[in-house]
């Protein structure tokens, strides 16, 4: 799960580690009152969209003075920001952090991440800081520096030290960066958090290491044990169709194709968007309905695929084991009845009850294209939506 900026700076200070004085707005009037009580002469408007790039979308204005915190409050407020990470359809800014003006004298990047292949988590560094990280580490690699941390120990301060020492973080101020890594490292394990990225980290005029940005991503699994972070879930920054498909415990991942699938297991479901890829379609979403899925469930489910305008055909792949093909094909039936099926359809079952099944499938008056096997089916969806 992911939570915006201002959240993210909240939970930091918590933790000890320096962030700039802000406040979160919902108008411009709240983003007026909130530079006024901030009192600085400086303040910076911020846009809190769930994406990085901002800066360079107009997402982050400085204003000198009240005037120019209004201006650029009602310039950003409502904005659509397209930004490298939103998609070319962007996303509408509503609410700002109003933040005191910093002193910046230079920018690094500090990151924390899990790292898979050796199940640690990894502290990332580099001195070039307030730029795309992915940029430096595809051009100058040799500028990110590495420490992996033992989980027993956690990260140690000589690490945090060698770090600060790499890259260029001035003698006088490597003990404020090595304790600023140790409180986000401890915020980063307590909060079970899969990613915590600072860009930039800066040195400000006055001495301080301070996070001038913060992006943090949680492990949805153990959200669970993190009311306080549930709570920092923005719904209005999450697809809807994910939402909907929550409330129903289906996972489901929505994609750029145009091919809905349907499918019981999330071996399948990968195998099922391999295959389609392979015949040359594009799936327009990952989907396992789960192994005890219901009929009810399996409505939803579809209901969940064809409000996707992008899809253009369906295709059902399902294999029953726990699951029996006669619940999936009565599922579809009575979701094709209740939406109307507007586009074509093909159903692979395989499994258990599977005469059953495609009996239902036959005798309704909806228009399915049978498939033999799975590859059958994939090239059959494949050719239809090419038509
Ligand atoms: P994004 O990564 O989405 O572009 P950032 O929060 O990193 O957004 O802001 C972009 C840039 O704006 C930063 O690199 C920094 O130079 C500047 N900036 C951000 N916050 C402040 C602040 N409080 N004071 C001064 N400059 C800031
Ligand atoms: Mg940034």
């Amino acid at each position: 799960m992911n939570i915006h900026e201002y959240q993210s700076k909240e939970i930091l200070r918590n933790y000890g580690v320096a962030v700039p004085n802000g406040k979160v707005a919902f108008s411009v009037e709240e983003a007026v009152e909130a530079a006024k009580q901030l009192g600085t002469d400086v303040c910076v408007v911020k846009a809190q969209i769930h994406a990085g790039g901002r800066g360079k979308a107009g997402g982050v204005k400085v204003a000198k003075n009240i005037d120019e915190v209004r201006t650029y409050a009602e310039e950003i407020l409502g904005k659509t920001l397209v930004t490298h990470q939103t998609g070319p359809e962007g996303k509408e800014v509503k609410r700002l952090l109003i933040e005191e003006g910093c002193n910046i004298q230079k920018e690094y990047y500090i990151g924390l991440v899990l790292d898979r292949a050796t199940s640690q988590v990894v502290l990332m560094a580099s001195e070039e800081g307030g730029t795309e990280i992915e940029e430096v580490a595809a051009e100058t690699p040799e500028k990110i520096f590495k420490e992996y941390i033992d989980p027993v120990t956690g990260l140690m301060p000589y690490q945090a030290r060698r770090i600060a020492f790499n890259i260029n973080i001035p003698a006088e101020l490597v003990n404020k960066a090595v304790k600023f890594m140790m409180g986000l490292y401890t915020a980063f394990v307590e909060k079970d958090a899969s990613i915590a990225e600072i860009n930039p980290l800066v040195v400000t005029g006055e001495g301080d290491v301070m996070a001038l940005d913060a992006k943090i991503n949680f492990d949805s699994n153990a959200l669970y044990r993190h009311k306080d972070i549930m709570e920092y879930r923005d719904l209005e920054e999450e697809d809807p169709k994910e939402i909907e498909a929550s409330k129903y415990d289906l996972s489901y991942i929505s994609l750029d194709g145009n091919i809905g699938c349907m499918v019981n297991g999330a071996g399948l479901a990968m195998a099922t968007m391999d295959i389609i890829k392979h015949y040359g379609g594009d799936p327009a979403n990952f989907l396992d309905v789960g192994g005890g899925a219901t009929a009810e469930k399996v409505t939803e489910a579809f209901k969940i695929i064809l409000s996707d305008k992008n899809v253009k055909g369906i295709f059902v792949n399902i294999f029953g084991g726990i699951m029996k093909c006669d619940i999936i094909a009565t599922g579809v039936v009575e979701a094709a009845k209740q939406v109307g099926l507007s586009v074509p359809l093909v159903v692979r079952l395989e499994g258990t009850n599977v005469d059953l099944g495609k009996k239902i499938l036959s005798e309704s008056d909806i228009d399915i294209v049978a498939a033999e096997s799975m590859a059958d089916g994939a090239q059959k969806i494949v050719e239809l939506v090419s038509k």
